[in-house]
């Protein structure tokens, strides 16, 4: 059965899964506006996800066709799987902030062969040992190549510009840019007072910034024409700051449920990270590279056990906190190390 919760306001939530995914589903929001209903996230690609967000529709009165627009907080598939699918059911508008566009446009047309060359490339300087990169290399070499996730991932049509309203018939929804989860994720203010009254500035749809139980993954930003690849959690921290600041009412996330006083959660958030760089500057009294790094550290369960994507997605958190940490000039990289290296300064 779809669970389908009624918000207020004109604003309701659909629960639609995400095919074997601990996380569960994603939250796809609705939005009542004078030119028609706007989703805001789409769901995961699947037949049974886009049965799911059918149903919930459906028990509200609205047909997919009626879509006037889809506003999408980041590129991540299980908030823009569904979009594509949406927009041919509805001619509806997709709407995205140009640095995630710019992902789904790269992923689109990269070249599988280059991008397993990139990514064992990445893993080598990381310090990956051989036998972890090696299925990589296989698969080039080999020319049994699967095709990429994403490869099929829509288009948007339009941009989501920071700061602006995104222009929706008798509503009022601000753009807030809150990079660090991906280059382009944004959180949607709507500028109303709370339907039943709470104290506080409107409400908040927060997609994958911040969530009430979860911490989100901060990780490289993957972008094989960028050398440069920045500082991601610090941009991820300096959002967290922005949204303590914006003090919604109630902050609609994209998972688990909706929740009051961003600026607790926020606190938490902000605690959690300084502590995790705490303890990894505590480990840098070693010169290690990000693999170590990454075997060292905390995760919810122990590194023989991480299988091997998520050890490439843990590898790239570990990195995403040295840079901070560097950054921050508490952690320098050793010149010239091969792979790369890092010592506490
Ligand atoms: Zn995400
Ligand atoms: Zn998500």
């Amino acid at each position: 059965m779809t669970q389908v919760t009624e918000h207020g306001g004109g604003v309701w939530s659909i629960e639609v899964p995400i095919p074997d995914n601990p996380l569960g589903h994603t939250l796809v929001h609705l939005l009542d506006t004078d030119s028609g209903p706007v989703l805001i996230d789409t769901g995961w690609d699947d037949p049974a996800s886009w049965d799911t967000l059918v149903a919930g529709l459906g028990s509200l009165g609205v047909s997919v066709a009626d879509i006037h627009g889809v506003v999408i907080t980041h590129h991540h598939p299980d908030h823009h799987g569904l979009s594509g699918q949406v927009r041919d059911a509805s001619g509806a508008w997709i709407a995205m902030h140009a640095a995630d566009s710019a992902v789904v446009r790269r992923t689109r047309d990269a070249e599988p062969a280059l991008w397993l060359d990139y990514l064992a490339d990445k893993l080598t300087r990381a310090g990956a040992p051989d036998e972890h990169t090696a299925p990589l290399r296989e698969a080039r070499t080999s020319g049994r190549i699967r095709t990429l996730p994403g490869l099929r991932a829509a288009l948007p049509d339009r941009e989501i510009v920071p700061g602006e309203l995104l222009g929706l018939a008798g509503r009022r929804l601000r753009a807030i840019w809150t990079p660090g989860h991906t280059p382009g994720h944004v959180c949607l203010h709507l500028e109303e007072a709370h339907p039943a009254g709470r104290p506080g500035h409107g409400r908040l749809f927060s997609g994958d910034h911040l969530l009430p139980g979860i911490t989100p993954h901060i990780g490289l930003y993957e972008d094989p024409d960028d050398a440069t690849a920045g500082d991601p959690l610090g941009d991820y921290l300096d959002s967290l700051e922005r949204i303590g600041r914006l003090a919604p009412a109630e902050v609609l996330p994209a998972h688990q449920y909706a929740f009051p006083d961003a600026a607790s959660r926020v606190r938490e958030l902000l605690a959690h990270h300084e502590d995790r760089l705490t303890g990894l500057l505590a480990l840098l009294a070693v010169p290690l590279t990000p693999w170590q790094v990454a075997e060292r550290m905390e995760w919810n369960r122990p590194w023989e056990q991480i299988p091997y994507g998520s050890r490439n997605i843990a590898v790239s958190e570990a990195e995403a906190h040295l840079r901070r940490l560097v950054k921050l000039g508490r952690a320098e990289v050793l010149t010239g190390s091969v792979p790369t290296t890092y010592v506490a300064v």
